[in-house]
């Protein structure tokens, strides 16, 4: 299971420096998460100033695909 990140984000990169194995990609005007490289440590979620990243579980199933499709058009993030 991934985390999800929706549309509370301001793209302040935070996550990005965190995340262990770079699962953040660039989906323009906000980050998502590559359901295939998160391993699901949940250390973003403390991380995120605008309590934007949850749990799959928690999160809205529309923000389960966004992240999903997204994270397999965009770049991955940098910092
Ligand atoms: S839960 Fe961990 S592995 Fe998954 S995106 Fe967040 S920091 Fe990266
Ligand atoms: S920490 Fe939160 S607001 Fe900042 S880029 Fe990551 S998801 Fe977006």
């Amino acid at each position: 299971m991934a985390s999800v990140i929706n549309d509370s984000c301001v793209k302040c990169m935070s996550c990005v420096s965190v995340c262990p194995v770079g699962a953040m990609h660039d989906a323009d005007t906000q980050l998502v998460i590559d359901p295939d490289t998160c391993i699901d440590c949940g250390v973003c979620i403390a991380e995120c100033p605008q309590s934007a990243i949850t749990t799959e579980d928690e999160a809205d199933e529309k923000w389960v695909k966004f992240n999903a499709e997204k994270a397999s058009e965009c770049p991955a993030a940098e910092a």
